[in-house]
């Protein structure tokens, strides 16, 4: 692949990225050519060797994103391995959903911990190797924070997921405003409904899963590749000069 989107030398870390969106991501930055460090709690092996069929090298870390022990370590090993780390994808995320009248502090925190506050500490510790090589050279970071139609709506029985979506749309304002002179564009994608673990209930819910297709102009669920063409845009030199932004990749959704 040559021209604007080209990464070829690149090395992008991608977290979650065992399954759904996280694998969609990983081989579609793979395919335009960027070695690829996958992060995950279970063994990504699938995702593995989809990297390395596209031609280009896989690297597997194993962490637990639950707390944000791992995030130095994870930098330091990717950086080992591959060299450097051009581009962050911070994918991993999880939801519970009961009412709000009776939801738990347990589901508060455990969403909030992994979706929010990793998602910070992680893009810190990237930001600090990137900012080591970033302004100086030219060649700019690529921060890109997974957020989600619940960035910009309500939601219904997701309280934590609510608020932890809505806070990744501010952190990726902030970590643009603050990191931009620094070499690195931050940027966000939001997914509309994708079939994946993440949406397996919606899926199963006839009403809701009816109600869903039927506000979403493309008429289907989004599939993870469906994602990976704004992925590989907001990790490439095409989008140098955007930052902060927030791209729906949603068949239309919010369109409606
Ligand atoms: P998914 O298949 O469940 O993927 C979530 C990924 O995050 C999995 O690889 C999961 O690993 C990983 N993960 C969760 N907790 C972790 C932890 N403590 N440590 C390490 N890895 C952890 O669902 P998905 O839909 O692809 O979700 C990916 C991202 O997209 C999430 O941030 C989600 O909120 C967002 N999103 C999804 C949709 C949608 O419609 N699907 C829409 C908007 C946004 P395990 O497999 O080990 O659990």
């Amino acid at each position: 692949m040559n021209g604007a989107f080209d990464l070829t030398g690149k090395v992008a870390l991608v977290t979650g990225a065992n399954t759904g969106i996280g694998q969609g991501i990983a081989v579609a930055l793979a395919q335009a050519g960027a070695d690829v460090a996958l992060v995950a709690r279970r063994d990504p092996a699938e995702t593995k060797k989809l990297v390395e069929e596209a031609g280009v090298r896989a690297h597997v870390v194993m962490a637990d994103l639950s707390s944000i022990e791992p995030c130095e370590r994870i930098v330091e090993d990717v950086v080992a391995a591959l060299g450097r780390i051009d581009i962050l994808v911070n994918n991993a995320g999880i939801i519970r959903r009961t009412d709000a009248l009776d939801f738990s502090e347990e589901d508060w925190d455990a969403v909030m911990e992994v979706n929010l506050k990793v998602l910070f500490f992680l893009s810190q510790s990237v930001a600090r190797h990137m900012t080591g090589w970033a302004s100086q050279s030219g060649e700019r970071g690529k921060i890109i924070n997974i957020a989600s139609m619940l960035t910009f709506q309500g939601g219904i029985r997701v309280p934590s997921y609510t608020a932890s979506k809505s806070g990744v749309g501010g952190l990726t304002k902030l970590m643009a405003n603050e990191w931009a002179l620094k070499g690195i564009n931050t940027n966000a994608i939001a997914p509309g409904y994708i079939a994946t673990n993440n949406t397996e209930a919606l899926q199963a819910d006839e009403t809701r899963n009816r109600q869903i297709l039927e506000r979403i102009p493309e008429g289907r669920w989004g599939d993870p590749a469906d994602i990976g063409g704004a992925a590989v845009f907001l990790a490439s030199r095409a989008s140098d000069y955007v930052q902060g932004h927030i791209l729906a990749v949603d068949g239309g959704w919010l369109a409606r």
